[in-house]
């Protein structure tokens, strides 16, 4: 397939280094809130590439990490005044329940920053042993920019401009001691009162770029195929994971890499700073998840995505209209008796029409748009449409409606007799305000594939 390479500008073919198995980082949140919906762009559309090369017979080694240390942690953590440890817990499982929701499947692994700090003080003794970092007066350890002659190539940025930019810094150059304004924290020395580890440097804490690079090589290698994540990552954050990396490990640290574009309110980001935010959860709440995720769908992922509420509610539509098909197929299925092959053809077609649209740097409104040439091929065609037809149809929907992550609210009747008795005991759990054994019947439906979902409606059960 051809992915749009943010490092060469171009579209490309994306081969992996190893035939068959694509190594896939993807940014993940940082836990001190809920998360928005422009959070949930990137997890929709990296996971809809997951599944499209999963869907093409791929491995996937998906990697996305919780970052559970951070300013922003912090500050709320002394706001509430409680432990950064128990706010990242509790938005790390607030941000699970919204990708659960999203149908976002689960990472291969999903690494904790506060579990990785072996790892993060490994890549910042590498890269002081080899003068890529030095530690200052102040007790922080920078990453020395100048003596990495690749910096800059992902934002196409260099350094003088930088060095303008950064203009208003020079002046905490005093401060903090930093050789050079554009040279960035590894370890930053513990404040008093913030969270902090032992290390060679003194008690202190990793800076954000540095636990990215750290985790994304003990899990996938030094090399990976892929690194992804919002446009906002480009710089600083992507462009200092690559500094890291590749002044440590001495090669390419990702072969390509893909960035969303934004999601925005009344033409501007949307994001917690401007305050102009909807949370997944608050929307979830009145539509659902499935129209948020399909509304993800809706525009090619570099494109701007404006958000209004009129948007989901024809994402819910338009999802509406796919459920029905999809039951009126069940109904033509159940009672077969026309003789007609054509629906079979047209079922083909779609599905040519749909991978060509994927190939294609993940164009998922074209894709969609495959999936509804299906839909009025099945209105107009399965009143006369033989049984083998309607069985070719009915499965190449599910089978692109799945690449997509859609359609997993279906109504199966097939829930057995002892996940209903899972979800029956959870319920009363709940009432009677027991959370940990309601969250021990979760992770019991979750290990026999169901995923549970409180709405206003009851229990949802969706088959994982
Ligand atoms: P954060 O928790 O701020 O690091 O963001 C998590 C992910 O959401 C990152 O990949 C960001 O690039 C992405 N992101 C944040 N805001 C937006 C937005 N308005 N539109 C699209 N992606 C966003
Ligand atoms: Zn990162």
């Amino acid at each position: 397939m051809q992915i749009f390479n943010t490092m060469s500008r171009q579209k490309e073919e994306f081969i992996p280094l190893t035939p068959g198995e694509y190594r896939i980082y993807v940014c993940g949140p940082t836990v001190y809130n809920y998360i928005h919906i422009g959070n949930a762009r990137p997890m929709v559309v990296f996971d809809t590439l997951r599944r499209y090369l999963e869907y093409r017979g791929n491995k996937v080694l998906y990697v996305s990490n919780i970052t559970d240390i951070d300013d922003k942690l912090i500050k709320k953590a002394q706001e509430e005044g409680t432990s950064m440890q128990e706010v990242a817990r509790r938005f790390e499982g607030e941000y699970q329940k919204d990708a659960e929701g999203l149908n976002v499947k689960k990472p291969t692994v999903q690494p904790r920053a506060t579990e990785h700090i072996e790892e993060i003080l490994g890549l910042v003794a590498d890269l002081i042993k080899t003068g890529h970092a030095y530690q200052a007066a102040n007790g922080d350890v920078y990453f020395r920019v100048k003596s990495d002659p690749g910096y800059g190539k992902l934002s196409h940025l260099n350094l003088d401009d930088l060095e303008s930019g950064n203009r208003a810094l020079r002046s905490q150059l005093a401060d903090n001691l930093k050789e050079d304004p554009a040279d960035f924290a590894v370890w930053k020395a513990a404040k008093p009162g913030e969270p902090a580890w032992e290390s060679p440097y003194g008690m202190g804490r990793p800076g954000w770029h540095i636990e990215c690079s750290a985790m994304s090589r003990k899990h996938l290698g030094n090399t990976i195929d892929l690194h992804a994540g919002g446009q906002d990552l480009v710089f600083p954050h992507h462009e200092n994971e690559i500094a890291q990396s590749e002044c440590a490990n001495g090669c390419t640290f990702s072969r390509y890499w893909m960035h969303n574009g934004f999601l925005n309110i009344d033409n501007q980001k949307m994001s917690k700073s401007l305050n102009n935010f909807f949370t997944v959860r608050e929307i979830a709440e009145q539509y659902g998840y499935e129209p948020i995720r399909y509304f993800m769908l809706t525009a090619g992922y570099r494109m701007p995505l404006n958000y209004t509420i009129a948007l989901i509610e024809s994402c819910k539509n338009s999802l509406e209209r796919l459920y029905t098909c999809r039951e009126n197929l069940d109904f033509a299925l159940a009672h077969p008796h026309g003789t007609d092959a054509t629906l079979a053809e047209k079922a083909g077609q779609a599905r040519e029409k749909f991978v060509a649209a994927m190939e294609d740097d993940l164009n998922t409104p074209d894709a969609l748009a495959a999936i509804f040439d299906l839909v009025k091929d099945i209105n107009t065609l399965s009143d006369g449409a033989d049984a083998p037809s309607l069985q070719a149809a009915a499965d190449t929907f599910d089978e692109l409606a799945g690449v997509l992550g859609l359609l997993y609210n279906r109504k199966t009747d097939a829930v057995p007799p002892e996940i209903t008795a899972l979800v029956e005991a959870r319920a009363a759990a709940k009432k009677a305000k027991n959370w940990a054994e309601a969250d021990a019947l979760r992770a019991r439906l979750a290990d026999a594939g169901w995923s549970v979902m409180d709405t206003a409606q009851g229990p949802q059960l969706t088959k994982l």
